[in-house]
């Protein structure tokens, strides 16, 4: 009992003292198309910033009604959001499922304004979203609604009824492999090696989507081990990249070689033209598990 007291308090200074290096918490805000985008692209990164006493919001722009062969609607909106909810708890994050519908997302002006108030509220100082050449429709237009927002979170007369941004966040892009019309920069890497297990727990909470509806329209149900137990075995193998070549070297500027050679899992962002422009020392801020 005692050995815990003394731990809590340990990490509670760990945590203050990881706070105070920066005036307040840092609020990063990750948005994605369906609920379980966030958690594949970065909920280690997510993690890690939670352990640093940070605040993290994931947002599902859809509400996840479309992703199974053989549930939908209301009852599998339900569903998913229910998932999220354990997701939040597992990583410490909040999440919110906005209520458009799967698979019919367009870039539209309602959403839009939907973007901006969440991105606000949270007073992002780091808003994370796809790019907007990826396979999928929902994503791209996210990556769009995100894009459209990007100036319009500090114009007061836009979303009256919530203040605006007084400084422009840094709007950074979720790693993918698409090459056209240009591939994805990796400017930023994430060792997360270290919260692997976080990350997988975040996976496994989407029981509808890893082990239902992705083996599914993949053709590769026969491949989900029966077994609990193995599932994130699963999933590690399934679901999380190694980092390429150009990540290892990003890997390597952010944390010098030694530590890069050793990251078995990293997390890569691409720095969006739009919003505020960070300099090496913003994103050293930004991103405290950099290191100096
Ligand atoms: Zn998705």
């Amino acid at each position: 009992m005692k050995k815990g007291i003394l731990l809590t308090v340990l990490m509670a200074c760990v945590i203050a003292w990881n706070v105070g290096a920066q005036d307040r918490p840092l609020q990063i805000i990750m948005i994605g198309a369906h609920p379980d985008d966030c958690d594949i692209k970065s909920g280690g990164t997510a993690a890690l910033f939670v352990a640093m006493g940070h605040h993290v919001k994931f947002v599902s722009v859809t509400n996840g009604d479309a992703g199974h062969q053989s549930e939908g609607g209301g009852m599998l909106a339900k569903r998913r959001i229910a998932e999220t909810k354990e997701v939040a708890r597992r990583l410490g994050v909040s999440y919110d499922v906005l209520d458009n519908h799967d698979g019919e997302l367009l870039p539209s002006l309602e959403i839009r304004l939907q973007i901006i108030r969440k991105i606000r509220e949270w007073k992002a100082d780091v808003v994370i979203a796809p790019r907007s050449n990826d396979y999928h429709p929902d994503h791209r237009y996210t990556g769009v609604l995100v894009q459209d927002a990007a100036f319009m979170v500090g114009v007061p007369n836009v979303v009256p009824d919530v203040e605006p941004l007084r400084k422009n966040p840094v709007f950074l892009y979720f790693q993918d492999n698409f090459k056209k019309p240009n591939p994805f920069q990796a400017d930023i890497a994430v060792d997360i090696t270290p919260v692997i297990e976080k990350k997988l727990a975040g996976l496994d909470a989407h029981q509808s989507q890893f082990y239902e509806w992705l083996p599914w329209i993949g053709n590769y149900e026969n491949e989900v081990p029966k077994d609990p137990a193995k599932h994130k075995e699963y999933l590690l193998a399934k679901r999380v990249q190694t980092p390429n070549p150009e990540v290892r070297k990003t890997l390597e500027k952010w944390y010098g070689k030694s530590r890069a050679d050793q990251a078995k899992f990293a997390e890569a962002f691409e720095i969006c033209e739009y919003g505020t422009q960070p300099t090496e020392q913003d994103i050293r801020r930004l991103f405290p598990m950099l290191g100096k």
